[in-house]
């Protein structure tokens, strides 16, 4: 396959494509989709407005021919879109992708776990906030159980698929859990990695006053074990990354509010509903969805990706202000897929 990798006004190449699926989720995570808005009678995306799987596969594999190596499927809760392992086999079978991940809040993995690897793919990110009951339950805002997540997380690794562990950290809430789930994570050899809680969203009621810094984290984990810092495996790794020194297990930290990370970003994410975004903070995306249902060529959908690609000068996380946390209008996490 002939790659043109494209560059943006940053030079940064396109090199992750982040595919939301779905918008809607089985959780209602305080920090994501607060349950006082995302009520019995909100209005998610109705089935044809999602992307099918056909539209799916002719966007990914444009995008491989302008960069994309890495794929990850979000959402919402993405095991809630009917069918997925049929999706990820034939995403699997793109030429010049070598990476398919997921990130789920783990509970429907105990089902689809091993549908999931037969069909292609290689890792799992589950996002879990607390191992005590009550915390967790207090974070995703319907009463799940810790213990459906440890169900997930033993079926992903029985299947066969990488699993790493992310969690959002906001104070006053979960912060008290960063040593026990470190603990359950290492015990586990499990990477574990701690998500800064971001301003995402309009809904969340986001405050510079809530958010966990990565120096605050660290300095808790050092009870455990002291921390040897790991080299970046690629450009555009988002996690740094560290290893306990009594252990091969290893932590990250995704800093995006004390430490951006913005000029090695190589993301593009598109929602369930196609609309190509080149930030998580941006406030509108291009709709690509449109541009395929009016018959668009081959020819003019690479043009349209070019031209948004190459002028993309995106940074926010690294322009961040309290002036632009009231100002700007940005699209939710539920809807982007994180
Ligand atoms: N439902 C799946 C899950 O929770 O893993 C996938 C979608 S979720 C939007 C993707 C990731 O975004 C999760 O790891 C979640 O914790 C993270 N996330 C959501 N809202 C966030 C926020 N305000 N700040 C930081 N991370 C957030
Ligand atoms: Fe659902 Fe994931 Fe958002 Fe939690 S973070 S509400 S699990 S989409
Ligand atoms: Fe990338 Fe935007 Fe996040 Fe910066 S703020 S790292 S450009 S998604």
């Amino acid at each position: 396959m002939k790659r043109n990798v494209i560059t943006d006004t940053l030079n940064r190449p396109l090199r992750d494509l982040r595919i939301s699926v779905i918008d809607r989720c089985n959780f209602r995570c305080s920090y994501c989709m607060p349950k006082e808005i995302f009520g019995d009678d909100y209005p998610f995306m109705p089935e044809n407005e999602l992307l099918s799987f056909d539209e799916i596969l002719r966007l990914a594999e444009q995008f491989t021919k302008l960069g994309a190596e890495k794929i990850r499927i979000t959402g919402g809760e993405p095991l809630m879109r009917k069918d997925l392992p049929l999706l990820i086999e034939q995403l699997s079978e793109l030429e010049g992708i070598h990476d398919i991940g997921l990130t789920t809040n783990g509970v429907y993995l105990i089902k689809q776990a091993k549908a999931l690897k037969e069909a292609g793919l290689h890792r799992v990110n589950v996002s879990l906030d607390a191992i005590e009951e009550k915390v967790f339950q207090t974070m995703n805002g319907r009463n799940v159980k810790p213990k459906a997540v440890f169900k997930g997380i033993d079926a992903a690794l029985s299947a066969g698929l990488q699993v790493k562990v992310n969690m959002v950290v906001k104070k006053g809430v979960n912060d008290g859990q960063i040593r026990p789930l470190a603990e359950y994570c290492k015990a586990k050899g499990i990477t574990l990695r701690f998500i800064e809680y971001m301003d995402v969203g309009q809904t969340n009621g986001w405050n510079f006053s809530d958010v966990v810094t990565k120096k605050e984290i660290y300095e808790k984990l050092t009870d455990i074990a002291p921390l040897i810092p790991v080299k970046k495996a690629y450009f555009g790794e988002v996690a740094s990354r560290y290893r306990y020194k009594d252990s091969d297990v290893e932590v990250g930290f995704i800093s995006s509010v004390s430490d951006a990370f913005c000029s090695s970003c190589t993301r593009a994410r598109i929602s369930a509903d196609g609309k190509l975004y080149t930030c998580l903070f941006a406030e509108s995306g291009h709709d690509l969805r449109a541009f395929l249902r009016n018959g668009a060529s081959t020819e003019e959908l690479e043009h349209y990706l070019t031209s948004i690609w190459t002028n993309r000068s995106d940074r926010y996380s690294e322009e961040r202000t309290e002036e632009t946390v009231k100002k700007r209008k940005k699209i939710e996490m539920s809807y982007i897929g994180g």
